[in-house]
């Protein structure tokens, strides 16, 4: 028989510790509520101190307004709280704290110091508790501004020390909030100092662009592109990683709602489509989306702590960041205007002009040496923007100082002049560039600038189909031959020249033209399998483009091809001029990139 014990009410104590649980969770949670009560107090100095990985030591100051005497006494009470007074005050929250928690949890479960002072005070203030109890509070010689310390979190609740992991790991979330808050407030200057190092020092007052770079290092912020869209109801600013930069994880990815650090999950399917055809799946790139939207239609109170932010309506914030990202790096103008960039020259040919076909791959030709050592013929590209383009409306104001975070590599072009200087293990291309050494994947670059004349020829209605001299049967799978048969007005509008010609079986008498010689029965094979799968994740465009990309894939040089000199130099010179030249449409890379500061460091030249 289960012992019988009596109720009670459970002491205040206790009833903090278990509050705490729901705020602090970590070092870094402390961090968290402490900056925001000094944003809250109006800093425009913040410092943050780590030690031991936090365990032993966090610790926030600032120059806010500070709290005189009776004030600090009141703000370690629980549910004490200066920023609203009833509960209709919560509709419209302007501060980033509110239920007066925050302090009474981290001083409950830590060694806790808390000196203050007001502008209007002679002196500061100084409390110290241990475990939610004061032990000491004394007059004290303080700037204006607060200084919180809390040492040995979790000292008296085991089990909660228990769930945190090495300092390294801390530290990691601790430099995650940190860097949130940076960029969420570039106005304010910021200090970061782990184990006594200074990690970061920013200066207050900075533009956005300016605290991005500095915070994620110029070498990640050459690799960013800006966004900006602008829909009926959402803006999108911020800016995207390359493909190059992605990773594993989404830690590189910081949202922001109205100015607020905030998580969507809502949004990370919309993120992924935004890098559809960019990245394969599993990877992401960095992310720095600020999205302006009336504040009545988020639910920022879904979590006290984790700020996961839910959208009332969230199909045009979707919409808005899936546009967002893909004009930020592929155009739309790129997608619709037939006129410019590479043209049918771009798919390797044979010299009689005939477009080649992987199954008569042109053996002929000697493999590729590089005799002319001396003056290998150099290519420059100057109708390509070189400098980073001019700036959007509302990048203007980012740039008075500065140009936005993106330097020369904004223009889309990987390199302005390059020369070839060969094929290496019988695939890869060799290039000298400006900026450093390029080795490109052939297939992958060919299959890119395929996907691109295909697409862009497809979205402005203008296929240009080519007939076939003997027109071919081909057997389809039966999903594939279904996905074919209610799908015939798309091919026809994608330059297939297909006739149903019962059971499983069609006739090909025409392909699109830009797609060459490429064999009817694998590439309509490929582009009715896509079709098939496309069916059950809804959108024609979306798979109408996947489709396109399989095509490409199918009709690209095939990695043992051997290429000519001068069909790689064509090729170099329509990857140049892609719009998103770094990846091919599944997402691998098409080239790797090593730039000559790169080679110094490698070659201790530095
Ligand atoms: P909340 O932020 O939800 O109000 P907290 O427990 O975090 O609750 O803080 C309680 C109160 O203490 C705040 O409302 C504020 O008046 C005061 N306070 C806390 N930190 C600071 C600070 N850094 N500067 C000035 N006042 C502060
Ligand atoms: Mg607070």
């Amino acid at each position: 028989m289960a012992q019988t014990r009596p109720i009670h009410v459970l002491s205040d104590h206790v009833i903090n510790k278990i509050a705490a649980g729901e705020v602090v969770e970590r070092p870094a949670s402390v961090i968290k509520e402490l900056v925001e009560n000094a944003l809250d107090a109006g800093a425009t100095q913040i410092e943050v101190e780590a030690v031991g990985g936090g365990r032993q030591l966090v610790a926030v100051a600032d120059n806010g307004c500070g709290m005189g005497r009776d004030d600090a006494l009141l703000s370690i009470e629980r549910h004490a709280t200066s920023k609203i007074e009833d509960v209709d005050d919560i509709e419209h929250i302007a501060t980033l704290g509110f239920r007066g928690e925050a302090l009474a949890a981290i001083a409950a479960v830590s060694h806790f110091t808390l000196t203050t002072r007001a502008m209007v005070d002679e002196a500061g203030t100084e409390l110290t508790m241990v475990g939610g109890k004061l032990v000491d509070v004394k007059d004290v010689g303080s700037p204006i501004g607060t200084r919180i310390e809390s040492r040995r979190l979790f000292f008296n609740v085991p089990a909660r020390r228990k769930f945190l992991r090495s300092d390294q790991t801390e530290l990691s979330h601790i430099r995650q909030i940190f860097v949130v808050y940076a960029l969420a407030h570039p106005e304010v200057g910021w200090r970061l100092v782990v184990d006594g190092r200074e990690v970061y020092r920013l200066a207050a007052g900075a533009e956005l662009a300016d605290r991005l770079r500095d915070v994620a290092g110029a070498e990640l912020a050459r690799q960013l592109r800006p966004l900006d869209y602008h829909a009926a109801d959402v803006a999108v600013r911020g800016y995207a990683g390359l493909p190059a930069v992605a990773r594993q994880d989404r830690t590189e990815q910081y949202i922001f709602i109205n100015g607020r650090p905030a998580s969507a999950p809502a949004l990370y399917h919309a993120i992924n489509q935004g890098y559809h055809t960019l990245l394969p799946p599993g990877r992401h790139a960095p992310l720095f989306l600020f999205i302006e939207l009336d504040p009545e239609q988020v639910d920022v109170n879904v979590h006290p702590t984790k700020k996961e932010v839910r959208f009332r309506q969230p199909g045009p914030v979707r919409d808005a960041v899936i546009e967002a990202i893909r004009r930020a790096l592929q155009p739309a103008a790129a997608m619709t205007d037939g006129s410019g960039g590479f043209g049918e020259t771009a798919s390797p040919t044979n010299a009689d002009g005939r477009a080649r076909s992987p199954d008569a791959p042109a053996q002929e030709t000697p493999r590729l040496l590089i005799p002319d050592l001396p003056a290998p013929r150099t290519f420059s590209f100057p109708g390509l923007p070189m400098i980073p383009p001019a700036p959007t409306e509302a990048d203007t104001t980012q740039s008075k100082t500065r140009p936005a975070v993106p330097s020369p590599e904004s223009s889309k072009a990987p390199w302005l002049w390059c020369r070839v200087l060969g094929q290496v293990g019988g695939l890869y291309v060799v290039l000298e560039t400006e900026d450093g050494l390029v080795l490109m994947d052939p297939h992958a670059a060919h299959e890119r600038v395929l996907f691109e004349q295909f697409l862009r020829q497809y979205t402005s209605h203008a296929v240009k189909s080519q007939g076939l001299l003997a027109p071919e049967t081909v057997d389809l799978l039966p999903a594939a031959a279904e996905a074919v048969r209610e799908n015939l007005p798309l091919l026809r509008e994608m330059g297939f020249g297909v006739a149903d010609f019962g059971g499983a079986a069609f006739i090909v008498d025409a392909l699109p033209a830009c797609l060459g010689g490429a064999a009817p029965a694998t590439v309509l094979s490929a582009v009715a399998e896509t079709l098939a799968r496309g069916g059950s994740r809804g959108g024609a465009e979306r798979w109408a483009e996947e489709a396109v990309a399989q095509a490409a894939c199918k009709a690209a040089v095939k990695a043992n091809d051997v290429l000519r000199l001068d069909e790689i130099e064509q090729l170099v010179v329509a990857l140049a001029r892609a719009e998103m030249p770094y990846t091919c449409p599944h997402g691998r890379p098409t080239i790797i990139f090593t730039s000559y500061p790169e080679l110094n460091r490698k070659f201790g030249r530095t």
